[in-house]
């Protein structure tokens, strides 16, 4: 079975682009190929083969991790495994870091890339989850010539469809700022102990304290996947933001997120009812070790793998 014709390796962003262009929609990007290769094998998907892949594994600017000025630049083919051995992002951008460490095993985090998570779509993409609680954008080469940075929720259409069209538009990097003195982020998920499977619940949380280190100025949460794309918790954040960094402030921000979050019953993860359980015991564990994180500037991530 011939999956596609020809194999082109990009040096440079610029050179993916050309090279979509010159295929007019006939080539398509691969990065690790963890979801992509799979998705190729598919029977019911031959007649949407490329005639051609673009392997950006190996340009050069979309494989840098850099920190200045208190921004995070972070290319799109930094692979998963990448992330989670930066120094830099486990200290300033330790739920990033929490939520790499647990995609897969060693091998899907050796090749498989912090872009591929996001331009492949789904609503609990790991990667993404924390991406999204980190505010962060994406710089979008389009196939028209255009490049721009837009907020990374703009690129979400639905489960599994994305703003890109990976045949003619390129992802190229991230930006977001690092967590700053008061600032801290954690992410937390809960699986199936057992095997390869969906996630049952994702959640990254991004929380600044006051001055005082003890009252929550700003929030940010996503837990994933409670609709069709990766979302930000409004109304659970709102009920952090101005009160005590204590249990009683998780407490009833659970029960907001209780009340306004309706995670589905999945056959592939859990029942809608146990799911919706399990955003209580996520927030419970999260939230703490972003407000420790904040409050002491110290930042270790923890439940990473090999
Ligand atoms: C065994 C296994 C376990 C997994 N476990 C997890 C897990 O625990 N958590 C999790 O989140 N994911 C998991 N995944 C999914 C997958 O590994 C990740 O989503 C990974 O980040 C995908 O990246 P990739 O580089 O392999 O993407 P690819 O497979 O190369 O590409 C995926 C899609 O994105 C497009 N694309 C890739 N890069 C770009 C770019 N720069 N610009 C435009 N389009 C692009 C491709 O054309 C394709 O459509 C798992 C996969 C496998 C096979």
């Amino acid at each position: 079975m011939k999956l596609w014709e020809k194999y082109h390796l990009a040096r440079t962003a610029d050179e993916a682009l050309a090279l979509l262009s010159n295929y007019s929609g006939e080539a398509q990007i691969v990065a690790g190929g963890t979801d992509l290769l799979i998705d190729l094998q598919q029977p019911e998907k031959a007649h949407q083969r490329p005639k051609a892949l673009i392997d950006v594994t190996c340009a050069a600017d979309m494989n840098t991790i850099q920190l200045e000025d208190g921004i995070f630049t972070v290319g799109a083919a930094v692979t998963h495994a990448a992330v989670v051995k930066s120094a830099l992002l486990e200290r300033y951008a330790t739920c990033l870091v929490e939520s790499c460490g647990v995609v897969g095993g060693p091998q899907v985090r050796n090749v498989g890339t912090l872009g591929g998570n996001v331009a492949h779509a789904l609503p609990a993409g790991d990667g993404t989850t924390s991406l999204v609680a980190l505010d962060a954008q994406a710089l979008v080469g389009w196939g028209d010539g255009r490049r721009e940075w837009l907020p990374i929720t703009a690129l979400f259409k639905g489960a599994g469809v994305s703003a890109l069209d990976s045949h003619r538009d390129l992802l190229i990097a991230f930006r977001f700022n690092a967590c700053k003195a008061g600032e801290g982020c954690a992410f937390k998920r809960i699986m199936r102990p057992q095997g390869v499977a969906l996630p049952i619940l994702g959640c990254a949380v991004w929380i600044a304290l006051e001055s005082d280190n003890e009252t929550i100025r700003d929030a940010r949460i996503c837990l994933a996947p409670v609709s069709q794309t990766p979302t930000r918790a409004a109304d659970t954040e709102a009920a952090l933001r101005g009160q005590p960094a204590n249990a009683e402030t998780i407490e009833r921000a659970v029960a907001v997120a209780h009340k306004t979050l309706h995670p589905r019953t999945s056959k592939y993860r859990a029942t809608g009812e146990y799911r919706r359980e399990m955003i209580g015991t996520l927030l419970r564990g999260a939230l703490p070790r972003a407000f420790e994180r904040a409050a002491t500037g110290q930042a270790k991530a923890e439940g990473v793998g090999a």
